[in-house]
């Protein structure tokens, strides 16, 4: 009818050239046979908005209001403010099944199991999520050492570094759908015997040739941190040496102490230790300390060697500096912040590191765009939280059906993703919001709103997902009483900067903008958490939105602008852009003359450029413009108020030093970040995104 071709009129406007570029490349349906889209950006929209609702119907929910739900959706998505993850936009509705992004994956130390966890189960599961376009992680340290022995036929180990290649090949051959290859996070932790490998494993020659569908993480500890800083000594470990292979030693290194939060907890945790065979390392009354576990290594002949724990760092640094691998991730602060740490123990990531999973889980994503939530009030900018509010509640909404919605590729996916129902409810265009409300990303105020805005939409997505128990029940592993409340552990703004050494304060003018955030009582809501359940273990988690943000012609996610002006390569070819809030900015001071745009576009800077006034300069500055300390503190503002990850690329300048590196992971350390990633300028041959039209 007419009133549906006005809706596809007026919204596809929104599109941007680029994003329908995208949308064309890889979203939108095509028939099979002649190749001809049979859709539109609208259409699209309206098959995930139906596919999405129709899991309401589960719930008992009649057709008048299953399509009411299905309309907000679309409403959301048509207008750019909130957008799944990709495998929701490409798959909803048709014969592919998943709709998530993320999974994580466990690979034991043999060839195969009769549970399926094998190391050549684990490449099967991986192929089977790559091919539908998720992304998968892997803890490798389970593996033993490269060299050890194998009893079944008296030969040698590969090790896990020489697996991991295979995983990599694989990624390579099985593109998704052939529209994407897959990605993967590598996973060791920093007590392996074979971590110095893994360190190396893409640096130097390898750089460019090894691993290439791999991003790598070192899995570090608190007590491996405080030995960088003193300049003690590490055991590096067979895992298979332990009694129960990897798991005892593994329990120990988590320092299970640090996220146990009272006396009951404690007692669980032993009884569940007890259970499950754990108890060599308790004595009579607690976990045992480092000290105590590392006596019984020595007695298991375990420990294959003693390195300098800051000999282990520089290496991880000059590996991350020369290549932008390895990344760390903080298991400790990961597990103590992890809201069911009582039903097992993370060890991995998904590939950008925003969703920290349990083994099996699989966790599906969706972003708000923060600035369509600016808005002009008196002549003045601010925030629209009403807006945001509705956003938030039909986002979580959205990504709990999507658990439904899923047709799992294997049953221990479905099953460890169904008893915790963890969703990840993000954002995109922190960048230009800011820029909106007059704000330089590198600002003590800037800093501040980030802190504000992960703080309201925690609390919003946290309190829907109490609506949503009420409605439709609690996630299976919910526990009233040892459910984690990360916002008990989440560290106040002034204690970040202190942590930092920034002394300026945040202005009048961004405290008033957000004082409605001051207002939010979180004990209310753990009363009614405790009263009606939750509906899914983790509400919120901060993606890259690689794609997703430019759908949304928006900046991705909580990152700066990267450039001005830049060529961006993907996959299906060259793409000029030029941010068109700054070509704003150009024409409100009367600088959009050809010669001068041309000159920003050779460099997607205006640092240098004479013309452009200093307000303006400050208002633009680029990714790697921005001081890496701003950076980093952007990430821990957004991690305070996040049950899952936060992603975030700590951009540098090619000419940055080794110590900068080590700076940066320091600092993400202390300020409770559990996962951090830097990429020097230039450091790879094929980098995504390039400065500069002449490049
Ligand atoms: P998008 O914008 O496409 O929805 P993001 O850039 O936000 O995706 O990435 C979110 C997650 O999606 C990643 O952490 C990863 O798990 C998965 N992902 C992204 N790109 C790929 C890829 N090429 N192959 C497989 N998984 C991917």
């Amino acid at each position: 009818g007419k009133g549906k071709w006005k809706e596809f009129d007026s919204r596809d406007l929104l599109i941007s050239y680029n994003a329908l570029k995208v949308l064309e490349a890889r979203y939108l349906l095509k028939d099979p046979n002649t190749l001809r889209y049979i859709e539109t950006p609208q259409m699209m929209f309206r098959r995930v908005a139906r596919h999405i609702a129709n899991v309401e119907k589960l719930y008992g929910k009649d057709e008048k209001q299953v399509k009411e739900i299905e309309d907000k959706l679309y409403e959301m998505m048509s207008n750019l403010k909130f957008i799944p993850n990709t495998p929701a936009l490409m798959n909803s509705g048709t014969r592919l099944g998943i709709l998530s992004a993320c999974f994580v994956i466990p690979v034991r130390d043999a060839m195969s199991t009769p549970n399926g966890d094998g190391i050549y189960d684990a490449l099967r599961a991986m192929a089977l999520v790559h091919q539908q376009g998720g992304g998968t992680g892997f803890d490798f340290s389970e593996l033993r050492p490269k060299g050890d022995i194998v009893a079944s036929t008296a030969g040698v180990a590969s090790g896990p570094v020489s697996f991991m290649r295979i995983f990599d090949v694989s990624t390579d051959v099985v593109k998704q759908g052939g529209k994407r290859r897959g990605a993967n996070m590598g996973v060791m932790h920093a007590w392996h015997a074979d971590v110095q490998d893994f360190i190396r494993a893409k640096t130097g020659e390898l750089r460019d040739t090894h691993l290439q569908n791999f991003n790598i993480s070192v899995g570090v500890y608190d007590y491996f941190m405080n030995a960088v800083e003193r300049g003690e000594a590490v055991p590096l470990i067979n895992p298979r040496k332990t009694r129960i292979p990897g798991k005892d030693w593994d329990y120990y290194m988590t320092n299970a102490r640090g996220y146990m939060h009272d006396e009951s907890v404690q007692e669980y945790i032993l009884k569940e230790l007890e259970e499950k065979g754990g108890s060599v390392y308790l004595d009579e009354s607690r976990i045992i300390t480092v000290d105590e576990a590392l006596v019984i290594a020595e007695k298991e002949n375990a420990i294959v060697q003693w390195v300098n724990a800051r000999q282990l760092f520089d290496e991880i640094v000059k590996g991350a500096w020369d290549s932008g691998d390895p990344g760390l991730l903080f298991i400790d602060e990961i597990n103590r912040r992890h809201p069911v740490w009582y039903i097992g123990k993370i060890n991995a990531t998904n590939p950008c590191g925003e969703e920290p999973l349990l083994p099996w889980e699989s966790c599906n994503l969706g972003s708000i765009s923060l600035e369509k939530f600016v808005v002009e009030k008196d002549g003045k900018m601010s925030i629209d939280w009403d807006g945001l509010v509705e956003a938030i509640k039909y986002g979580v909404r959205f990504l709990d059906n999507v658990i439904d919605a899923n047709r799992y590729p294997l049953k221990q996916i479905e099953e460890a993703t169904k008893k915790t129902r963890k969703v990840g409810l993000g954002v995109m265009g922190l960048a230009r919001m800011l820029i909106k409300l007059g704000i330089p990303y590198d600002s003590v105020d800037a800093l501040y709103i980030s802190y504000q805005l992960a703080k309201f939409i925690y609390y919003h997505a946290l309190k829907t997902s109490i609506d949503l128990a009420k409605e439709k029940g609690s996630f299976p592993a919910y526990d009233p009483y040892y459910y984690h409340d990360i916002w008990e552990s989440a560290r106040d703004f002034g204690s970040l900067l202190e942590v930092s050494n920034i002394k300026d304060k945040p202005s009048d003018y961004v405290k008033k903008l957000t004082e409605v955030v001051d207002r939010l009582d979180f004990s209310l809501l753990k009363e009614e958490r405790i009263k009606f359940g939750l509906r899914n273990s983790t509400v919120v988690s901060v993606a890259p939105t690689g794609t997703i943000s430019i759908i949304a012609g928006t900046s991705s996610s909580i990152e700066p602008l990267f450039a001005l002006a830049f060529v961006r390569n993907v996959a299906v070819g060259k793409f000029i852009e030029i941010d068109p809030l700054f070509l704003e900015y150009l024409r409100k001071y009367e600088l959009d003359d050809p010669e001068v745009v041309q000159k920003i576009a050779e460099t997607g800077t205006v640092a240098e450029n004479p013309f452009i006034p200093r307000t303006m300069k400050k208002l633009f500055r680029t990714a790697h413009e921005v001081p890496p300390e701003y950076h980093v503190l952007h990430q821990a503002m957004w991690q305070q108020w996040n049950d899952s990850g936060t992603s975030k690329t700590i951009n540098l300048k090619s000419e940055e030093p080794p110590e900068t590196v080590e700076k940066v992971y320091m600092l993400a350390w202390k300020l409770g970040i559990k996962g951090v990633t830097v990429y020097r300028d230039r450091s790879k041959s094929q980098q995504v995104i390039y400065f500069g039209i002449k490049k």
